[in-house]
């Protein structure tokens, strides 16, 4: 079985000026130690406006920290006001683009189809995207949550080759876990994480269902994190709130430690 490595991502949301974001990645830097990046990803995703400043004190500080985007628009370029798009991304060296945010699915009315178009955009501009699916409450109680997930990723990878499936992350986000303090146990969790490693493996095959990295998000924090990631199909986290203090995310990327 291919070797998985875990990816801990932290989602700003639309928090943080770009001072305040050079601050926050400065105090995260400080509270991480090689050993904490070692065999693991860490990524950012601040607010577009931080992008540019973040990617900066990245190469100038030679910071093993992978840099993130939270958005994009499905199309290269056009009369989109207030849009960004991938190729603009790209050229900041973003390495990972949310697709697919409950936030951005609740909020701004993105369908699957959009979330396969920027899937795609994505992936045309050489970066990968961390691809959110997840159930509400009303669908979890309903015994719907993973029939609800199987049909994102469905309606979101229309079209995305094999090829292109292995450069994808997964986060599973049950929305009623998301910045509400209630996350999902960590059985959920793994029954969730592998019930989209099956649905991986339905349509592209084993070998990249294997390889695929899933992570968990809703609600993780420094008391979590541990056994969250004990399980079989958790390869990462997607955190939100949590990622804005930088101790506590540095908690969380430094749950390893003895
Ligand atoms: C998120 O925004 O993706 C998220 C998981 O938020 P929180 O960690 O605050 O629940």
């Amino acid at each position: 079985m291919p070797e998985r490595t875990p990816i801990i991502a932290g989602n700003w949301k639309m928090h943080r000026d770009h001072l305040e974001a050079i601050q926050l990645v400065q105090k995260l830097a400080y509270h991480l130690s090689e050993e904490d990046y070692e065999g693991q990803e860490v990524v950012v995703c601040p607010p577009f406006v931080a992008l540019r400043s973040i990617q900066t004190l990245i190469q100038s500080d030679k910071l093993p920290l992978g840099l993130g985007a939270q958005n994009c628009h499905a199309e290269d370029e056009g009369a989109f006001t207030g849009e960004i798009s991938a190729p603009m991304l790209a050229r900041l060296d973003v390495a990972y683009v949310l697709c697919g945010h409950s936030e951005r699915r609740a909020l701004f009315g993105e369908t699957d189809e959009v979330v396969n178009a920027k899937v795609r955009a994505v992936q045309r501009h050489g970066m990968r995207p961390i691809l959110c699916v997840g159930e509400t409450l009303e669908q979890r109680e309903a015994g719907e949550a993973t029939q609800v997930v199987v049909d994102q990723l469905r309606g979101s990878l229309e079209g995305v080759t094999i090829g292109e499936a292995t450069q994808l992350v997964v986060a599973y986000e049950p929305v009623w876990a998301i910045g509400t303090g209630r996350n999902a146990t960590p059985d959920d969790a793994q029954e969730m994480c592998a019930a989209i490693r099956g649905e991986i493996a339905e349509q592209y095959g084993q070998g990249t269902a294997d390889g695929l990295r899933v992570q968990y998000g809703g609600s993780v924090k420094p008391g979590n994190i541990r056994e969250l990631m004990g399980q079989p199909d958790v390869d990462g986290a997607l955190v939100g709130g949590a990622s804005l203090s930088s101790e506590d995310f540095a908690l969380i990327v430094s749950h390893r430690r003895g």
